[in-house]
């Protein structure tokens, strides 16, 4: 595949790194480690940094995190983005101390539901251009806003993510803020190519971020996220990407270098994704897991599911584990079995049916009695 002329997409500054206008396309990845542990999480952005990070995300939940979040600005250079998630007021206490604040629109309803969504908007707009910071609008299929949602039937999760990702674009540009990028990530591969290139193909000014929301454990997660990388980027489409992997914290760095080996094989033409793609059989999609994590064996029950269940390898069943509330059940809503952490209980769901909640201990076998009962019905 010839390589296709980028999008011109406009320049956005996140602290020392610039993205879009045909900037070389940045890699970024997320800690893992409580944001309220000062220490670790510094330490973890320094192994990213060394990794060859250009941007590192960081969780922010509580003021105890935004306060710990201003202490690890003052032991780190890295180009720091925030992840808000419902509460979009702690944007003021973070946006002195970060370069990038990353906002979800499906989040913006569940604080202070009253207020229209716009007016929240306008506060993370002026706060960010108040304090220097960039943004970005992370459309995520899990977590849709619910008015837009609404207009599609229940299955399409595609159409509402550009429909959301669009009608933030329009008010941020209306209301003058235009350094901005967007996401709009799904855990299937093919639904982030059609999604991206679509808004791309409308809004072809708007930088883009690309990711495969959890994709999984190396190898397969690389292969799923390579796959709609090379489509996209093989089109000209993005200007920054992640490669969301289920690892341990501290192997996060895996996350950049197969970012790094995604970029260089589709620049020098070996498209190994697409070439990986075979007959459908057993998918698992299982979070990168963040500092939301709810408990800390989530990691390794994640590698335990995907080894207590490569006997069904060629049956078309999907499996979904997530590692926590906030994205977790929605993100099983969506898949034939979904397993979403809390702290002392794993939920086990079928499809949007939850079947009850098992201890670590537990959910294995429990797991595969329902995966057996798949199998047999789809027989
Ligand atoms: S599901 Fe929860 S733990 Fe996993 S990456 Fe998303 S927010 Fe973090």
């Amino acid at each position: 595949m010839p390589q296709a002329t980028r999008n011109p997409t406009r320049s956005v500054r996140i602290g020392s790194l610039t993205v879009g206008a045909g900037n070389p396309i940045a890699i970024q990845s997320m800690c893992a480690t409580k944001t309220s542990d000062v220490e670790t999480t510094v330490a973890q952005i320094e192994h990213l940094v060394e990794a060859g990070a250009d941007i590192i995300r960081v969780a922010v939940d509580t003021k105890a995190d935004a306060e710990a979040l201003a202490e690890i600005r003052k032991r780190t250079e890295a180009n720091l983005s925030c992840d808000l998630q419902e509460n979009y007021r702690l944007a003021a206490d973070i946006a002195p101390v970060v370069d990038k604040i990353r906002y979800n629109p499906g989040h913006l309803y569940h604080h202070e539901r009253s207020k229209p969504w716009q007016d929240k908007v306008k506060f993370l707009v002026d706060t960010a251009g108040a304090n220097d910071c960039a943004m970005r609008v992370g459309v995520n299929c899990g977590s849709l806003d619910p008015a837009q949602r609404e207009k599609y039937p229940k299955e399409d999760r595609i159409n509402p993510m550009i429909d959301s990702a669009l009608e933030h674009c329009e008010l941020l540009d209306k209301l003058g803020f235009t350094r901005y990028v967007v996401s709009l990530k799904n855990s299937d591969p093919a639904a982030v190519v059609e999604a991206n290139r679509t808004f791309a193909a409308k809004r072809p000014d708007v930088p883009l971020h690309l990711g495969v929301t959890e994709a999984g454990m190396p190898p397969e997660g690389v292969l799923k996220t390579q796959r709609a990388f090379e489509l996209l980027i093989g089109a000209g489409i993005g200007d920054t990407i992640r490669v969301s992997l289920t690892v341990p914290a501290f192997d996060k760095q895996q996350e950049i270098a197969a970012g790094r080996k995604i970029l260089n094989d589709i620049a020098a033409g070996r498209f190994v994704g697409m070439a990986a793609e075979g007959a459908e059989g057993l998918n698992i999609i299982s979070c990168p897991s963040c500092s939301r994590v709810e408990n800390s064996a989530f990691v390794d029950l994640a590698v335990k599911v995907r080894e207590a269940t490569r006997y069904a390898a060629d049956h078309a069943i999907s499996i979904a584990v997530m590692g926590c509330r906030v994205n977790g059940p929605g993100e099983t809503d969506m898949t034939d079995l979904g397993l979403w952490c809390g702290p002392k209980y794993v939920n086990l769901k079928r499809g949007e049916a939850t079947l009850g909640a098992f201890t670590y201990d537990e959910i294995l076998p429990r797991l595969k009695e329902e995966l057996d009962t798949l199998i047999a019905g789809k027989k």
